[in-house]
């Protein structure tokens, strides 16, 4: 594939990390423009409409949360942290005031193109087909007819409860995203108690256990331990 027209926007402050994010998307055909700092990396966002940006959080102007927060008040643009921050509640915070992605310092090259990959399938297919309704999601052997809403393993049909539906095409509409349990939850249940997150850890062990998930296999969901679920794309 042709990633040419991509056009990707690294902020990161350290002179290491940036010219190996710089080296390792450039090699893979992307345009690169970066920035060492948060009023910067706002100027080029603007000026260069970048398909993708790639943000550390510690900065020495400002947070990365506030270019997180700014850019979301008016654009979908995809957002990948990188940060050596490893709380569940840092990680949880970016993702839910609105980045895609989260990747903890220090991370493994393979590791983080597969996540860039992933985030602009999601901006392309959000931007190409609309809403998802109508049409079928594809992941390996895993299908999700959501009109008719079944899902099939390998062309056969897996039976889930009406929750357990829920859940799965929810993570699929915004598949290779983490989702935080709360994102999850509110969705699914429209509130949140005491026992809400056991109830979708019980749910998220059927479903995984229906559609064939095993550990340290490549599975279609990943536990994000302490931060979330992600639906996972697997090519053909
Ligand atoms: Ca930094």
């Amino acid at each position: 594939m042709n990633n040419n027209k991509y056009k990707i926007l690294i902020i990161e402050d350290e002179d290491n990390i940036n010219n190996l994010l710089k080296a390792l998307l450039e090699t893979s055909g992307y345009q690169v423009i970066s920035s060492k700092s948060c009023s910067n990396g706002q100027m080029l966002f603007a000026s260069h409409r970048p398909d993708l940006v790639i943000l550390d959080l510690g900065l020495p102007d400002y947070d990365g949360m506030d270019f997180l927060k700014e850019v979301r008040k008016d654009s979908l643009t995809p957002i990948i942290v990188l940060s050596a921050r490893t709380n569940e509640k840092d990680k949880v915070d970016a993702l839910d005031i609105g980045a895609n992605d989260y990747v903890t310092k220090p991370f493994s090259s393979a590791e983080l193109m597969a996540r860039v990959r992933s985030a602009l399938r999601i901006s392309r297919r959000s931007i190409g087909e609309g809403k998802l309704s109508g049409v079928r999601f594809k992941s390996g052997d895993l299908e999700i007819d959501y009109d008719a809403r079944r899902v099939f393993v390998d062309k056969t049909e897996v039976t889930l409860t009406q929750t357990e539906y829920n859940i799965l095409a929810f993570l699929s509409k915004h598949s290779g995203k983490v989702m935080t349990y709360t994102s999850i939850i509110r969705d699914i249940w429209g509130y949140y108690d005491i026992n809400s997150t056991k109830k979708l850890q019980v749910n998220m062990a059927n479903i995984r256990k229906k559609l064939g998930d095993k550990p340290g296999k490549n599975n279609y969901i990943v536990n994000e331990l302490g931060v979330g679920y992600r639906m996972c794309e697997i090519d053909e």
